[in-house]
């Protein structure tokens, strides 16, 4: 990797603008009326909604992180719940590898990015276009995505922007063009600190629009998905309706997951049932994973996966096949609470 980083990609003037006024496709039509179902009466909920679930949380999580400082606290996030669910090995693995940016989170930033331009900018530049200012916007902010996009080889910064301006073109294609009065948040991060920051639950929404009303739900959150919406990402968003809910005090009306492949979405209405699920949910995981940190053995649950998976290479319940990326990283082997002991004590 060079050490002397250039820029990206130059700056890119529009080429090409969006008529103002583009008759919306059916699909978008559709998504207007049924998910957004803007004429369904939207619920309201009582206003100790909020403080209830924190206590819920913190009754749970409290006796969890006994042993834990604010300045350092155990951390949820809707990938850790899902993680745990599939794999408490794959959980230790991931936290050993930590974060790094890849083709698909990369893409997702932006692309969001991209998307989020399109409704400021008075001249809307063609997709593509729409793409490398994103780019550009990232390289100049001070978010951790700027390095990565620096060193991006030329190779594979095509194919970001190749993959990029794609989900700009379906996003455009599926979905209503989004309007400023619905206050749409792009990214949004949400945050939650409990049991005196012990514990921090943290959230980024791909898409939030409406604001609610006194105690009246208005918001809708939105995940963007690849291939097909399925019922297990609709529990995923739950932790998003929690966060929201403590935050605001009110809860979205509904949660979806919308896939840009197929113009077809999974929505969940959210009610006291679907914030129950979420608060336990979450206590559950962070259970599991304090147990981890304790030095039980992760329960390991083969799968698909396995095939992404930083520990396969070590794991003995990883079919043979797996050919994970993290396959050779030497932290997960040391990382990993005794890899091989962990991993092989579990069933
Ligand atoms: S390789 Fe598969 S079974 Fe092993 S820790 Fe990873 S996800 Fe779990």
């Amino acid at each position: 990797m060079s050490s002397m980083r250039s820029r990206a990609v130059a700056p890119a003037p529009p080429r090409s603008t969006r008529p103002t006024a583009v008759a919306a496709t059916p699909t978008q039509l559709r998504v207007a009326t049924e998910l957004f179902a803007r004429r369904t009466r939207r619920p309201r909920f009582h206003r100790g909604t909020g403080p209830a679930l924190r206590d819920l949380l913190e009754d749970g999580l409290g006796p969890l992180v006994t042993d834990r400082r604010a300045d350092d606290p155990l951390v949820l996030a809707k990938r850790t719940l899902a993680h745990v669910e599939t794999c408490e090995g794959l959980v230790v693995a991931e936290r050993a590898v930590g974060f790094a940016w890849s083709t698909a989170a990369g893409r997702g930033a932006v692309a969001h990015k991209a998307v989020e331009l399109s409704m400021t900018l008075r001249v809307c530049p063609a997709p593509l276009d729409l793409v490398d200012l994103a780019i550009e916007r990232l390289i100049d902010g001070d978010r951790g995505i700027r390095g990565w996009l620096l060193d991006l080889p030329p190779a594979e910064r095509a194919e970001l922007r190749g993959a990029a301006a794609d989900w700009v073109v379906k996003f455009q294609d599926t979905f209503p063009v989004l309007q400023p009065a619905w206050r749409p948040r792009l990214e949004s991060l949400l945050t939650v600190d409990l049991c005196g920051g012990r514990v921090l639950l943290r959230g980024k929404v791909d898409l939030a629009l409406g604001r609610p009303e006194g105690t009246q739900a208005r918001v809708l959150i939105v995940d963007f998905k690849s291939g097909r919406p399925q019922a297990v990402h609709a529990a995923d968003l739950g932790f998003y309706a929690l966060l929201e809910t403590i935050r605001v005090g009110v809860p979205p009306y509904r949660l979806a997951t919308f896939s840009l492949d197929s113009g077809a979405w999974a929505a969940e209405d959210v009610d006291p049932g679907v914030l129950g699920a979420a608060a336990r949910r979450t206590v559950e995981a962070a259970a599991r994973i304090v147990a981890v940190d304790r030095g039980g053995a992760p329960k390991l649950r083969p799968g698909p996966a396995c095939r992404w998976c930083p520990a396969a290479a070590h794991c003995p319940a990883a079919p043979a096949a797996s050919a994970p990326r993290g396959c050779a990283d030497a932290r997960v082997a040391l990382a990993m609470p005794s890899a091989s002991r962990a991993l092989s004590m579990s069933g």
